[in-house]
């Protein structure tokens, strides 16, 4: 059996606490060396009593000082590292082999980076992360002589569903189309919906998902959906065409691969992400996740239909970023990140989201992507232009 020593990147959150379940539940099969999170230290102290990393880093450094006085007054031998460098440091650890990517948004992309620098096996649920780094990041991994499972469940549901010695080339697998299903979020089945007016609290109220604010409110705005067609171009190097969303409501089927002979594969699962957190963690063997069994007699009734791209014009913007140039979906994310953070915070109407993010992409001068640096920059000059169309300026602590 092997024994995986792991680092948790966005330890505190929706996903940090759905790894660390199943984690707790195979203490013989993993390690945790390092947890990582952005400012809150409280989660971040009490995870560290549980499960006794030897470092632990908060990207907040007010928040990082605050930790280590109580770890040192309670003489724990953890280390606790501060700041972006930190984030790096606890990816980049010879002792792991294992890191989870689930730090939310493009602040992800360094540390991640720095994991395939060091040839990680790197669990990856910052699907922000690999939409701005792109071509960058999988070249990097392909470098670093890392390797890449998903964690986004539609994704890893396509990977499960593809022969394990896929060297992504859809061709040679006889692989014709990959399809995306999306529950639709909240508002999908509800064409009345005021899209002025609608809440935070309506719009992160996800059917089938218990998840984090910003992906509920891309889940409501099918932004999700877009960003994932994204990941998927770059996961496993099929073109945009061969990339179909279909709204499914139940959350059931996570995701489909359809080969030449007519076959399509489809992986099946209760809604709850300890199922590609614990395939992910466990491959090649299966885990325990706690998930409860499928039962399918009492679903009785799976639906599927083709997404309202008119009320939901952030799927088309995702597939409009995909086919311009490499800046693009560095673009849309910013904007996306930024519009998201304005809605959050009432300053935003649900409604400027998909406006904030076609403004920025319409008025961007930056199109060329050759390094890290560029793609920054990139990703700066659409925040900039998201806070125009948003009539804004930003408090200095919601968007990095
Ligand atoms: P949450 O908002 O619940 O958690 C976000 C995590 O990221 C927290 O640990 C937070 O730390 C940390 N974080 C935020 N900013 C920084 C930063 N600047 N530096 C370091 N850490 C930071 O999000 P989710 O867990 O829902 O989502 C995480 C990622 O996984 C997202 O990219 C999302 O799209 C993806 N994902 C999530 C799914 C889900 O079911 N939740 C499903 C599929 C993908 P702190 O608590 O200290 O702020």
């Amino acid at each position: 059996m092997t024994v995986h020593t792991l680092t948790l990147l966005g330890a505190t959150g929706s996903i940090g606490d759905s790894t660390l379940d199943v984690v707790a539940r195979h203490p013989d099969r993993f390690a945790v060396a390092a947890l990582a999170a952005n400012r809150n230290d409280e989660k971040l102290l009490a995870l560290c009593r549980r499960f006794r990393p030897r470092v632990a880093a908060l990207a907040d450094r007010a928040a990082a000082r605050r930790l280590a006085d109580v770890v040192a007054r309670e003489g724990l031998p953890i280390r606790v590292v501060a700041g972006d460098e930190g984030l790096i440091e606890v990816a980049s650890l010879p002792e792991v082999d294992t890191v989870l990517a689930a730090i939310v948004g493009a602040v992800g992309l360094p540390a991640t980076l720095a994991a395939a620098r060091r040839g990680k096996r790197i669990l990856l649920a910052n699907k922000e992360a690999l939409v701005i780094g792109g071509r960058l990041f999988m070249d990097t991994v392909a470098e670093g002589g890392a390797s890449l499972v998903p964690i986004d469940s539609e994704h890893n549901a396509i990977y499960q569903c593809l022969p394990p010695t896929y060297a992504r080339r859809p061709e040679q697998a006889g692989v014709r189309r990959v399809l995306l299903t999306a529950s639709g979020g909240p508002f999908h089945p509800h064409p009345d919906v005021d899209f002025d007016s609608v809440t935070p609290a309506q719009a992160c109220a996800h059917p089938n998902w218990t998840m984090g604010r910003k992906i509920s409110v891309d889940s409501a705005t099918m932004m999700n959906k877009g960003l994932e067609v994204i990941e998927a171009r770059w996961l496993f190097n099929v073109q945009p065409s061969q990339i179909e969303i279909v709204v499914h409501r139940q959350s059931v089927v996570h995701s489909l691969v359809e080969y030449v002979d007519g076959s399509v594969l489809a992986q099946l699962s209760n809604p709850d992400m300890r199922t590609p957190i614990a395939q992910a963690l466990g491959a090649p063997e299966r885990l325990e996740s706690g998930c409860a069994p499928l039962d399918l007699a009492r679903l009785s009734t799976l639906t599927f239909e083709l997404p309202d791209r008119r009320r939901f014009p952030c799927i088309d913007l995702a597939y409009a970023a995909l086919e311009a140039d490499a800046a693009a979906p560095i673009a849309l994310n910013a904007a996306n990140e930024v519009a998201v953070d304005a809605f959050l915070n009432g300053r935003a109407r649900f409604s400027d989201i998909p406006r904030a993010c076609a403004s920025a992409l319409e008025r961007r001068t930056l199109t060329r992507v050759a390094s890290l640096d560029d793609a920054l920059a990139a990703d700066a000059e659409a925040r900039a232009l998201a806070r125009a169309a948003l009539g804004y300026q930003p408090s200095g602590v919601e968007d990095q």
